[in-house]
């Protein structure tokens, strides 16, 4: 681009609250064929809520069973004085309790919003939380820590799996909550399978429109997450994204290689991001777009931000790139 159309494109984008990162991506964004949304922070507020509490019975044969019962009115559960007691703190709580308790205190080691999502809900139930003795991340897969009660596990299947823990016996609750959209969490202590916790994000509003009003373009609408199949088939149906343009359950260190994959016939890829998780995709893409509130390592691996943190702010790069080069010209 001339200097002129940098300016230009500048100033329009900043009153409009999508910031150019120069002005040669202004003419990059027009040249689009595609668009690749990550589900979570982007199209969905990131903003999960602890939904679901299922604790699994143990049976005798050694199986078990769910009791699924949603989480209602967060003073129905625990009395927080009942788990406090130092001999054998916890002993006293129910057994959703007791699960919830366990995942928020391994969780409190981490900043990710299904964790923040685990740790709010046990505090708004009066639950005592531990702090983490050891903790680790396990990227896209869940955690692992070791709490004073003892080695807890929270994260998806293949995290369970990987440690020699069958999933099994929570598989038909599992597939309820994803059905559902919601992000469904195995939960473990020293090796035993307690139960499932499942959170909910909410679609933004402009999510489907924008989605629709790229179609009508011509332009492909694909989503990409770490999140599960079902959960992301589910949000997908919900904003018009098919289901084959779905990409679920993809490690963070490979989301980069999905857009090189959609790029690979020469498709020019829009990706639109938020986290960390997304830094590499969004520099892998044609033009990378990162959501305001996103981390600070998404907005700098992107070329332009949107302000507003609006999905419908694509629609508008897109309009802002058409207008000022034409013109320039
Ligand atoms: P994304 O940000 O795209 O949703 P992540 O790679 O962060 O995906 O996570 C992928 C999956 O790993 C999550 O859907 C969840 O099942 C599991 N997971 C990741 N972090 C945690 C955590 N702190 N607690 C429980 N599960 C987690
Ligand atoms: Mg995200």
């Amino acid at each position: 681009a001339t200097p002129a159309a940098t300016m230009v494109g500048s100033t329009i984008s900043a009153t409009n609250g999508v910031l150019f990162k120069g002005g040669d991506v202004l003419e990059k964004v027009r040249d689009v064929d595609a668009v690749v949304f990550d589900k979570t922070g982007t199209l969905t507020h990131g903003e999960m809520q602890l939904t679901d509490v299922v604790a699994l019975e143990p049976h005798a044969d050694g199986g078990a069973t769910a009791d699924p019962s949603e989480v209602g009115d967060p003073t129905e559960t625990a009395d927080p004085s009942e788990a406090t007691g130092s001999e054998s703190p916890g002993d006293s709580l129910d057994a959703e309790s007791l699960l919830l308790a366990v995942a928020a205190s391994a969780e409190s080691g981490s900043e990710h919003p299904l964790a923040r999502a685990i740790v709010a809900g046990a505090r708004e139930r009066g639950l005592d939380l531990d702090d983490p003795i050891e903790f680790e991340n396990v990227p896209g897969h869940g955690i692992r820590a070791t709490i004073p009660r003892g080695e807890v596990l929270v994260g998806n299947r293949k995290l369970l799996r990987e440690e020699g823990i069958d999933p099994e016996p929570a598989e038909e609750t599992l597939l309820e909550l994803e059905r559902d959209g919601k992000t469904a969490m195995l939960v473990a202590l020293d090796g035993q399978l307690l139960g499932v916790l499942a959170n909910a994000d909410t679609v933004r509003e402009s999510a489907k429109r924008t989605v629709e009003a790229l179609s009508d373009r011509g332009i492909a609408v694909h989503m990409l997450t770490g999140d599960n199949e079902r959960t992301a088939r589910a949000v997908a149906e919900e904003v018009g994204i098919p289901a084959d343009n779905v990409r679920a359950e993809v490690l963070p260190e490979d989301k980069a290689d999905v857009v090189d994959d959609i790029q690979a016939d020469g498709s020019r890829v829009v990706m639109v991001g938020d986290g960390v998780n997304d830094a590499p995709a969004l520099t892998a893409a044609h033009v990378g777009i990162a959501i305001g509130s996103g981390t600070d390592v998404a907005i700098e691996s992107a070329d332009v931000t949107l302000m507003r943190d609006d999905p419908a702010d694509v629609l508008k790069a897109l309009r802002i790139s058409e207008a000022t080069i034409s013109k320039v010209r």
